[in-house]
């Protein structure tokens, strides 16, 4: 791998300040061609020990800086992933697949949090309340929960580190990491900015290891952590949700969605193609807030599956570092098995394939940007996330009857709403059971906005003003007369 600055790619695990070997070694490879781009340390369950034991011991001190203090830190951090985003977006591309534009996209992006989450820790406030007794006085103060332990999924392998990592540093809080074992190498070049930025030993940690499960349960279990946060599948979730109740650890789950995206007979139709590619084939589908259901008006159902059938077959396949490439490779062999399932599974049920539908002979994970009609509530591909480049398109009559279709699933994480009438448009904004809805547009992700699911996508708030306030614990304070 060529890179301007070769010394960002790390192999070893990052723990209490040092790069240390682990047992073994875990291969790193190219999801476009199964290109080995190396072998990184396979960490264990005693490297997570090691590793909390690191955060712990780091805590007070970083602790006790001011936030002035922590927020320069976290300034240079920024700004050394700023410096450095071409390669960063490199390593990424190459180990996971998506588009190097898109892969440059998440660097800024992951950034944003940092530089966000560093001004924010400034306005920490607490309050003084008003008593309930003449001789006593009522205040509260925001302290940071302690050691925070994290594992992130592939599909962002920048960004869902610095969403957590970023307010966990700046509110005074230490970290261990978990990445995926897809992607290790970007959360280790981002640790070694870290260091450089001079983030004090202990202060952030990453252990990346095959053993998930045993690593997993130090993270989860440890009585030292006292904050565990996780994005990943919603299955992977309650298992870690049910390893927090055993020492009641604070957490926080971005999990899986089932997004719908509604387009009503009063959308503008270019603009609801656009945001629909937008969200389904951007990583080549595999976003939790992707577009899951497509439900379109029948009145103008075959003006948009014409529109969109033309935008699914301009979209340049290949590797991410191709010059044009709109679309990479899926992860693993499995993602495209599922994915290959799911759609068979549509067609047999009466489905029908308007473009797409096969794997392609670029590698073993590439499948085909697809799109499929004729598609119903009761299919498994409307049902579950299908995590891929499949658009699944049904049609719908009443606003009533959609908003209850939408509804009508255990994931609240994303929904999409294409109206131009502004009366329908908030109607049915504020009747979606979801914790984040796009109205005529398929991008809306932020660090200034919370990120975050309802029913079974998730707890919590990432980015925006909650996703700090995670990190606190608020202690009350009362003085006696
Ligand atoms: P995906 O299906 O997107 O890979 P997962 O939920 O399986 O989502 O993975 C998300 C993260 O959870 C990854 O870092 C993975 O290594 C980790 N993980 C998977 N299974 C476990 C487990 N049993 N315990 C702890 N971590 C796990």
């Amino acid at each position: 791998m060529k890179l301007a600055n070769p010394d960002l790619l790390k192999f070893q695990n990052y723990i209490d300040g040092e790069w240390r070997d682990a047992e073994g070694t875990a291969e790193v490879r190219d999801p476009a061609n199964g290109e080995l781009l190396g072998k990184v340390a396979d960490g264990s369950a005693a490297d997570a020990e090691a590793a909390v034991a690191a955060a712990s011991a780091a805590f007070p001190e970083w602790s006790r800086r001011t936030a002035g203090e922590r927020a320069a830190v976290l300034k240079r951090w920024y700004q050394l992933i700023m410096d450095n985003s071409e390669d960063l977006a490199r390593i990424l591309t190459l180990e996971q697949g998506k588009p190097l534009a898109e892969a440059q996209g998440e660097i800024i992006y992951g950034a944003s949090f940092i530089e966000w989450f560093a001004e924010e820790c400034r306005r920490a406030y607490g309050q003084t309340i008003p008593s309930h007794n003449p001789g006593m006085r009522l205040s509260t103060i925001r302290q940071p929960v302690g050691v925070v332990t994290c594992i992130t999924p592939w599909n962002f392998p920048n960004a869902m580190i610095t969403r957590k990592a970023a307010p966990a540093l700046a509110a005074g809080c230490t970290v261990v990491i978990k990445p995926a074992l897809e992607t290790p190498l970007s959360a280790l070049a981002l640790c070694r900015l870290a260091e450089e930025a001079g983030l004090p030993k202990g202060t952030i940690n990453v252990v990346t290891g095959t053993d998930a499960p045993g690593i997993g349960r130090v993270l989860t279990q440890d009585p030292r952590v006292a904050k565990f946060t996780f994005t990943g599948s919603t299955a992977v979730g309650k298992l870690l949700m049910a390893q927090c109740a055993s020492t009641v650890k604070k957490m926080s789950m971005e999990l899986g969605g089932n997004a719908p995206f509604i387009v009503f007979d009063d959308a503008d139709i270019d603009t609801a193609v656009k945001a629909c590619v937008a969200t389904k084939f951007r990583n080549a589908g595999q976003v939790c807030v992707a577009t899951n259901r497509i439900y379109v008006h029948e009145s103008v159902h075959d003006e948009f599956v014409e529109q969109l059938r033309a935008e699914v077959a301009a979209l340049k396949i290949g590797h991410g570092t191709e010059e044009g490439v709109n679309m990479g490779p899926m992860i693993f062999r499995r993602a495209v098995d599922r994915v290959q399932g799911l759609v068979q599974d549509a067609v047999a049920a009466g489905a029908k394939i308007e473009i797409g539908g096969e794997q392609l002979p670029n590698g073993e994970n590439y499948f085909a940007p697809t799109l499929i009609t004729g598609v119903t509530d009761n299919m498994r591909i409307a049902q579950e996330e299908n995590f891929g480049p499949i658009a699944a398109v049904q049609k719908f009559t009443e606003e009533d009857d959609v908003v209850r279709r939408a509804n009508d699933t255990p994931y609240g994480l994303a929904a999409y709403v294409m109206s131009e009438n502004i009366r329908r448009a908030n109607r049915v904004v504020e009747a979606l059971e979801y914790g984040m809805i796009a109205c005529n547009t398929g991008v809306f992700s932020t660090t200034v906005a919370p990120f975050g699911g309802t029913k079974e996508s998730g707890i919590g708030r990432e980015g925006g003003v909650e996703g700090m306030a995670e990190f606190y614990e608020t202690k009350y304070c009362c003085f006696g007369a």
